[in-house]
């Protein structure tokens, strides 16, 4: 009996981690960061796949740059995000990245994906092949099913070229084109704090260069134009927020390992 139940128990204990489920309200968490800036991220997505979606309020409207899986809704269970009005930015269109945008009125993204934002689809958003039970920690609430995930359609009101001005009134924020992870990629500069908001050109971990839009020679002429901006801290779309030292010595290593290639 004993053995058996010492064969039994690492099935056990398998299933019990895939059966339990989140409740929504436990979804989210946020932390607040200098300059009005508020990481929220869901914690039981794992670290690689969790997205981080940004927060920065403004005198007269706040801004969202990303809005996560879509799993949970972001403006029912984050009252900060439906307090003011807003403009919810895509960094860029992958599913862990876009998924609560269709939450908000005013949305914009890079034109080279707006179809993506506008009628997403599995392949498009990368869900498949990526969305499967493995990445959470634990899952969201009924009636999720990863099989069955898509992001909803969530049609752009404001299209974004390189160079254009996001103004929340007294603080605005340049859109960086920054092709490369993908065709419409963009970064948020703030001058006046120095800050960046990346997406997922770069982040301190692991970056992804081969999704079926990336494109190579974009990549670099990406990195090399990011390294020329004076950024002071950098909040990526994926793992821990880093300084400005550290923002350039990612470039140049990853620019450096390129030219050995
Ligand atoms: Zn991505
Ligand atoms: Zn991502």
């Amino acid at each position: 009996m004993l053995s058996m139940l010492v064969i039994l128990s690492p099935f056990l204990q398998f299933k019990a981690k895939f059966v339990e489920r989140i409740a929504p309200d436990k979804w989210y968490a946020l932390k607040r960061h200098a300059d009005d800036v508020t990481h929220i991220f869901e914690p039981f997505i794992k670290e690689f796949y969790r997205c981080n979606v940004w927060h920065v309020r403004g005198r007269d409207r706040d801004m969202l740059v990303d809005s996560g899986m879509g799993v949970v809704s972001l403006r029912e269970w984050v009252p900060l995000v439906s307090e003011r009005d807003l403009v919810a930015v895509a960094s860029h269109t992958h599913f862990d990245h876009i998924g609560c945008h269709h939450e908000f009125e005013c949305r914009a993204v890079h034109s080279a994906e707006a179809d993506i934002l506008s009628t997403p689809t599995r392949a498009s958003t990368l869900a498949d092949p990526y969305v499967t039970d493995d990445i959470f920690e634990a899952l969201p609430p009924e009636p999720f099913c990863s099989k069955c995930y898509n992001v909803k359609n969530a049609p752009a009101t404001r299209l974004l070229e390189d160079g254009e001005v996001i103004d929340l009134g007294d603080r605005t924020f340049e859109v960086i084109h920054t092709p490369g992870h993908s065709p419409g990629g963009i970064a948020l500069f703030e001058a006046k704090t120095e800050t960046l908001f990346s997406g997922d050109i770069l982040y301190d971990g692991p970056l992804i260069e081969d999704t079926y839009h990336a494109n190579a020679a974009d990549y670099i002429a990406s990195m090399e134009r990011l390294l020329r901006i004076p950024v002071r801290v950098a909040h990526g779309g994926h793992f821990p927020s880093f300084s400005g030292d550290r923002y350039r010595l990612l470039i140049k290593r990853w620019l450096n390992e390129k030219q050995k290639n």
